[in-house]
């Protein structure tokens, strides 16, 4: 595999300057937007057949994300791109200072199968945006997604900006070898490692976009209504994205013990109402994406007291990569289960004696990207906003904080580092270049030598 002469000529066609202007930035972004219309039915189909999506679940998480992000990029790109002025001390007089965004220049965009469409484009959106020229590597384990995007994409965006490379770890590893402005990766923190180890040799700038394990917190809440609210959330967040195959899924529950069994038959009976008596045959439940992960899943309930925490479902059908929604209550705390991002439908409900409690716990395990909290208590919000560190905190809701493009979205720790979302991606992909305008009078002499006694007064 020889990239080199593609990624020169990305390089040439990027030193041209084409890239920068709001025009070509704009019909970029334009043109993105016709593919998502055009392609609607096209990119149903390979959801479907990578991993079962339903296409209301599909418009939400991929369509409606990469529509919603591309009107916000055309909406304020021209506010984002204009420089800024910088107020410079007194001490510096006379000068002006400013800040500008000029694009990093070639970037490396690697995404997850998971959200195949959306986590491909909405980063590229923000790299185009800052007019950058793009390299996109989709996932192979949704080759549908991944071979759609390679067929449409040169048609509607700028061949000579914008490239998809196919392929595995291979060609991953081969794309690694080349030198990049940034690399945006969105997978596993055992991929990042790579991504970083390969990116320090060239000291190229990364973005890690990670996963890990999300708690909810439930606290008591004041009403039946509100915690029947709370628990459909929950469900929601849980088994609502790509069956739990989410970075921001609600990996486990953390809850006093004297209302767990309140909570569990309410999720029950949420799970009932959303996908029926028999999840199998609804059309609503996404697929396992492959063998492998399949067997992952399957693996994490290997360990006997594992499977008798089991409290509701834990049927699978590997013919169908299908497995049940599947709650389990105190499973042992250094089980897999409990030790390793889960990524699929399984629910661990964790019981403590006082929900004061659940700080430690998650302050005992690896940073989440997302820490999510039902309760109505103002102290307790402070508390778990000062007490904890995650990438953010979600109050009373699950999933939707991924939507809000005003509010930066990304990890911390083992959940990665950088964020993107609407402006936040346009600087990810930017540098901001400081200026400091001059002039040419007013000398202040003692800043030169020689040195002498009285330079030292200054
Ligand atoms: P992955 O790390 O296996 O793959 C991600 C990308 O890395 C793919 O494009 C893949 O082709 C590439 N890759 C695979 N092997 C490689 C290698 N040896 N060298 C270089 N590149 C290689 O991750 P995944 O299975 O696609 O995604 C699951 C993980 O991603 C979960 O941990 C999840 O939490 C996380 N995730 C995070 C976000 C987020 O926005 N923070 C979103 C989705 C998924």
């Amino acid at each position: 595999m020889d990239f080199l002469r593609e990624i020169q000529e990305l390089r040439q066609f990027f030193r041209s300057g084409r890239t920068r202007s709001v025009a070509w930035r704009k019909k970029q972004v334009k043109a993105l937007l016709q593919l998502i219309h055009d392609n609607e039915q096209a990119i149903f189909e390979a959801l479907r057949q990578d991993l079962g999506k339903h296409p209301v679940e599909a418009y939400r998480d991929e369509i409606g994300v990469v529509e919603k992000s591309a009107n916000n990029s055309l909406n304020h790109v021209e506010k984002w791109m204009a420089p800024r002025k910088s107020h410079v001390p007194f001490l510096f007089f006379p000068a002006k200072g400013e800040v500008i965004s000029e694009p990093l220049g070639v970037v490396l965009i690697f995404s997850s199968w998971n959200f195949p469409i959306s986590l491909a484009l909405d980063p590229l959106i923000g790299a185009i945006s800052a007019g950058n020229a793009v390299v996109l590597k989709p996932s192979e384990q949704a080759p549908a997604c991944s071979s759609l995007l390679a067929k449409t994409i040169p048609h509607y965006l700028d061949p000579d900006a914008i490239k998809v490379i196919e392929g595995g770890a291979d060609v991953s590893e081969q794309l690694l070898l080349q030198r990049w402005d940034k690399i945006f990766f969105t997978g596993s923190s055992r991929v990042a490692s790579i991504v970083m180890t390969a990116a320090a040799k060239t000291l190229t700038p990364v973005t890690l976009e990670l996963g890990g394990k999300c708690p909810a917190i439930l606290d008591s809440l004041s009403s039946p209504s509100e915690l029947k609210t709370a628990v459909k959330r929950i469900v929601g967040g849980k088994w609502g994205p790509c069956s739990g195959q989410a970075c921001i899924a609600v990996d486990y529950v953390l809850v006093e013990e004297k209302f767990a069994p309140v909570l569990i038959e309410l999720l029950k009976k949420f799970i009932r109402r959303f996908y029926g008596d028999n999840p199998k045959e609804s059309k609503v439940t996404a697929r396992i994406v492959n063998k492998q992960h399949f067997q992952r899943l399957c693996n994490l309930l290997k360990d006997p007291l594992v499977v008798n925490s089991i409290v509701h479902g834990g049927s699978v059908d590997e013919e169908e990569l299908f497995i049940e929604p599947t709650i389990l209550l105190d499973p042992p705390l250094d089980a897999q289960i409990m030790t390793e991002e889960i990524f699929g439908p399984f629910l661990p409900v964790i019981t403590v004696n006082q929900i004061q409690e659940s700080i430690e716990f998650i302050n005992s395990r690896p940073k989440p990207l997302t820490l999510y909290a039902f309760t109505k208590d103002e102290t307790f919000k402070r508390k778990i906003v000062s007490e904890t560190s995650s990438g953010s905190v979600s109050f009373n809701d699950t999933l939707v904080h991924f939507l809000c493009e005003t509010l930066p979205f990304g990890g911390v720790g083992q959940s990665g580092f950088g964020r993107y979302h609407g402006k936040y991606s346009f600087d990810t992909f930017s540098h901001e270049k400081a200026i400091l305008h001059r002039k040419l009078f007013l000398e202040i002499e003692p800043r030169y030598p020689p040195w002498n006694q009285l330079k030292m007064q200054f």
